[in-house]
């Protein structure tokens, strides 16, 4: 049984009937979307030895040698250009996602959709996203065991830049405003309060002063999205 964030990443690769899952781990993801038929091969990539090895037994025992390939080696390394059409990153945060794409630019040729789920700091994702020639085409926010998970879909093309609250939201998600955004963003809210208050009882410097005017800033953001029903 694939988690519910994973399912939802696997949701998202459809067309491509290639992937690539970097840092791959057990290898889940490529097992499920090779045996629901939503792709027809796929890569798992990991850097590091434990997860390959547990990658490498997953994809044999469950039969899959001959249409899944494990490889170790970090990032967009393990792929060779024009070799997949989707390239699935999930489980990190957002500034390594960023840095992964950055660093294998030379690999995404040929690369028609990411699908990008990461933890933390997601706009970090979409910035990159947005600065180098892809179009973010939908998003999905979930909840499962406590924790809140957003997926990114996008896929290659020239669109409009977007604002920096997209970048900060997600275009796709401050519209649509389910359950699970109002309560991610109640959260980052309460969150802020707190450091605020801690903010307040510091000595006062220049750094301090900085920070506290961009928190304020971001939770002004988050109030007027949060009271805006459209
Ligand atoms: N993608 C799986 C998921 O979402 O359940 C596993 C997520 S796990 C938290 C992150 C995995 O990424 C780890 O197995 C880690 O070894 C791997 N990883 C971290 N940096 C990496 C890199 N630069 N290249 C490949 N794998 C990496």
């Amino acid at each position: 049984q694939l988690s519910k964030r994973l399912e939802t990443v696997a949701s998202f690769i459809r067309p491509a009937k290639t992937f690539a899952d970097i840092g791959s781990d057990h290898a889940y993801l490529p097992c499920y979307a090779v045996k629901k038929g939503i792709v027809t091969r796929a890569v798992a990539g990991e850097v590091v030895e434990g997860p390959f090895q547990s990658a490498k037994r997953q994809v044999a025992s469950v039969g899959l040698s001959a249409h899944i390939d494990v490889r170790k080696g970090s990032g967009l390394a393990v792929l060779k250009a024009g070799e997949v059409e989707c390239i699935t990153i999930a489980g990190m945060g957002g500034p390594l996602i960023a840095s992964i794409l950055k660093e294998g630019a030379d690999k995404l040729s040929g690369v028609k959709k990411l699908v990008l789920q990461p933890n933390i700091a997601a706009h970090s994702v979409r910035t990159w996203l947005n600065s180098n020639g892809w179009i973010i085409e939908d998003e999905a926010i979930l909840e499962e065991d406590g924790q809140l998970y957003e997926v990114i879909s996008s896929v290659l093309g020239a669109g409009k830049k977007l604002t920096e609250k997209e970048l900060y939201f997600g275009p796709y998600l401050m519209n649509s405003q389910n359950e699970a955004f109002r309560l991610k963003w109640q959260r980052e809210l309460t969150q802020i309060d707190q450091v605020l208050t801690q903010l307040s009882s510091a000595k006062d410097s220049e750094g301090a002063a900085r920070k506290k005017q961009e928190i304020i800033k971001k939770r002004q953001w988050i109030k007027d999205v949060m009271n805006d029903e459209n």
